[in-house]
């Protein structure tokens, strides 16, 4: 930051000013005082000093008067050095005070125009350091908000793009006549606007978890009778893919306090998944138990499993391992961010496991016990 600019703003020039009126004030005290104080030391002096040497009027004005005159000149030279030393401190510490704060006014007026990489600098790690920093980590947040939404409005046009384009060939097909309009096509179009409707309930699921505003309509069940009637619901899609489902409950009564309507959303994910990505003949097992004070669900297949970098990114909204052949079974990659939260939203946590890829894998979640 330049002199200039250091007097050009308006707190640098207050803290300049600031430290030149202590000085004003400090020399101008000091003079009054010696102005008052010294005529009467002097007179003490002298009057001893006659004492010795018998009186002499000429010579008591005189040394008076030459010992004013030195105690002021003194006094200015002292004053001016101090003023020039207040000089040199107040611009440093006005220095010091102002750049963060400019350069945390210039990044503030850069993000509000909506450069969100910039950043202020700080030098020292006093309270302006830790403004900075703390200004700092607020503009990083923004800065991946602002990704996130960027990303989300690209995703969801993303996944609006396939069904609507179908939809259009399928309608330009039939009124240019190359497509008949019988079953057949209308069932296709149907089909699309099926996956418009889910993924449009997904979004609304998605925004409502994801603003923390799941409502969870609690009541006490076991758990056991849900999984029971879900796997029940899913057996013949199972056997039509030759697919072994197999339930496995340790205990008889696992009782919980959550959303039925919920669970039931998250485990239908987790056993549709299981169905999807595990090829025919495979096997899947959906199991509970009661482990280290929790309720434990879990669903296991040897199908086609997952990376480690899948796994860190799993939960992550719109995240397909294999984008196209994910998309071709209707998934949008938002059911296990949802199932996640939902989960999160009960108090348990949602995990997944995967000895690598096609190795299978196992998705759990654990929920607190009624006690
Ligand atoms: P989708 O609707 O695409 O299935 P999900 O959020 O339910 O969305 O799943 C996200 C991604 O996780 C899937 O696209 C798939 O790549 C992967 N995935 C989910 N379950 C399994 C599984 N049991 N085995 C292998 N990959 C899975």
């Amino acid at each position: 930051m330049k002199m200039k600019e250091l007097l050009t703003s308006r707190l640098g020039r207050k803290i300049f000013v600031s430290h030149l009126i202590i000085i004003g004030v400090g020399v101008i005290v000091l003079m009054l005082t010696v102005r008052l104080q010294a005529p009467y030391a002097l007179n003490q002096h002298i009057r001893e000093m006659e004492h010795l040497i018998g009186e002499n009027e000429f010579l008591r004005q005189n040394l008076m008067n030459s010992f004013q005159s030195a105690l002021t000149e003194v006094i200015l030279i002292a004053a001016s050095g101090a003023l020039l030393a207040a000089l040199i401190v107040s611009s440093f510490v006005a220095w010091r005070i102002v750049s963060p704060i400019r350069s945390m006014i210039r990044t503030v007026v850069q993000i509000a125009d909506g450069d969100y990489r910039q950043r202020a600098h700080f030098v020292w790690d006093d309270e302006l350091g830790e403004l900075a920093k703390n200004f700092n980590r607020m503009a990083e947040e923004l800065h991946s908000t602002e990704t996130r939404r960027i990303e989300l409005i690209g995703n969801v046009a993303h996944e609006l793009r396939t069904p609507l384009a179908s939809i259009r060939s399928l309608t330009e097909g039939m009124i240019d006549g190359v497509l008949p309009a019988d079953f057949s096509t209308y069932s296709a179009v149907q089909t699309e606007l099926t996956r418009l409707q889910r993924l449009v309930g997904d979004l609304e699921n998605l925004s409502q978890a994801e603003s923390g505003q799941i409502k969870l309509n609690l009541q006490e069940f076991n758990l056991n009778d849900l999984v029971e009637q879900v796997a029940l619901r899913l057996k013949p899609q199972f056997s039509e893919k030759q697919i072994d489902l197999e339930t496995e409950l340790s205990e008889p009564v696992l009782r919980v306090q959550a959303d039925w309507e919920r669970m039931q959303q998250v485990i239908i994910n987790l056993l549709g998944n299981a169905l999807q990505y595990t090829p025919s003949k495979g096997k899947v097992r959906i199991y509970t138990e009661s482990k280290d004070e929790m309720i434990v669900c879990g669903v296991e297949d040897n199908g086609i499993g997952l990376s480690d970098s899948d796994i860190g990114r799993i939960f992550e909204r719109f995240y397909r391992v294999d984008k196209s052949r994910s998309r071709a079974g209707g998934g949008s990659g938002i059911g296990l961010t949802i199932a996640h939260h939902i989960i999160k939203a009960h108090g348990g946590s949602l995990r997944v496991e995967s000895p690598g890829l096609q190795r299978g894998s196992r998705f759990y979640f654990t929920l607190p016990p009624n006690s």
